[in-house]
């Protein structure tokens, strides 16, 4: 019920593929691109090979590589008035590695991305809305590692330094959060770029490779949005989701051993669980396949537990 009342509400999933330009190391091995972005028009993209069409696809909008960082938030604004409608919304950036998702989604100081620009509209809305809506906004960073959780935002800690194990947790209204999770108070986008900052530094020195790691993690951010109507006392809870995938490219399993091939398995495990979910809303099946996702641990531990007491 709840869930036909969402699909209701604002249920669409919306698809926007971006292509990122060819770099400097494929212009100079004369790499050719295989799209054709001549006919890539009304959100129809064909996929070229030796001249020849492949494969279109069609998304809500396809974003040549000429597009800049401004031209792709054009097409997220609005879920920054959703959010404050009290709306979730969840983005994220999905595919292999190398393919611009960070770029998008972070972006650069020059070249802010999706998460400091929707955060920054947001901003914008609250001024306008002061009148009459008063806004209470925190911002959390998380990383999923190897099915392990670690806060971003707290200093010092290192992948794999399990000083307090984060679970994530579902609460009786179908809420996901983190128990003791920092959640940053944020004001203005000062205090915004110092999260965002923080939570990008903390993932960049997790390792000795840093790029790889994160390539083989996923990155969350959560913006927490408390409303409240001035004029009638009403109030929403809403929550945004910014992620950055980790990379979509499926590892053999053959080439990698040890840990590696259990950090592959846990990637291609959550992905494909994400690709279920995916496909039952947009096929609006009855049952959403989110087990056993480990954001369904307490309610995988329900049914486990009902299980082991009826043996
Ligand atoms: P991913 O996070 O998917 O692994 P990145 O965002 O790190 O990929 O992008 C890989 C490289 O390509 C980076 O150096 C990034 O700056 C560059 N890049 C990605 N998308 C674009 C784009 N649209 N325009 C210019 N450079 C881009
Ligand atoms: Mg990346």
């Amino acid at each position: 019920e709840l869930y036909n009342k969402v699909l209701e509400l604002r249920g669409n999933i919306r698809v926007f593929c971006r292509c990122r330009p060819l770099n400097a190391e494929e212009l100079t091995t004369g790499a050719a691109m295989a799209i054709d972005f001549e006919s890539a028009k009304d959100g129809e993209l064909t996929i070229m090979s030796n001249g020849t069409p492949r494969k279109t696809f069609k998304f809500d909008a396809v974003f040549n590589p000429q597009a800049e960082q401004a031209d792709i938030f054009e097409d997220t604004a609005p879920f920054a008035t959703s959010v404050l409608d009290g709306y979730n919304v969840c983005i994220f950036a999905y595919g292999q590695t190398g393919t611009g998702k960070t770029f998008t989604m972070e972006g650069t100081e020059v070249a802010r991305g999706v998460n400091f620009r929707t955060l920054e509209k947001m901003f914008d809305i609250i001024k306008e809305r002061e009148s009459v809506y008063r806004y209470d906004v925190c911002v959390s960073v998380l990383e999923v590692y190897n099915e392990q959780l670690r806060d971003l935002l707290v200093p010092g800690n290192q992948p794999g330094m399990a000083a307090r194990r984060l679970e994530i947790r579902q609460d009786g209204e179908g809420m996901h959060h983190v128990p003791g999770l920092v959640e940053a108070h944020v004001n203005n986008m000062t205090e915004v770029w110092e999260v965002l900052q923080t939570g990008s530094n903390a993932r960049a020195v997790s390792s000795t490779n840093a790029n790889e790691h994160s390539s083989r993690s996923h990155c969350i951010h959560c913006v927490m949005v408390k409303g409240e109507n001035l004029l009638n006392g009403e109030c929403t809870r809403s929550k945004l989701w910014l992620v950055d995938l980790a990379g979509s490219e499926r590892v053999a399993k053959t080439e990698v051993q040890g840990d590696r091939l259990k950090e592959t398995q846990n990637i291609n495990r959550s992905l494909s669980a994400l690709g279920d979910v995916i496909s039952a809303l947009a096929t609006r099946s009855p049952h959403i396949p989110f087990s056993p996702n480990e954001n369904d641990l307490s309610e995988t531990i329900c049914s486990l537990n009902f299980a082991s007491r009826v043996r």
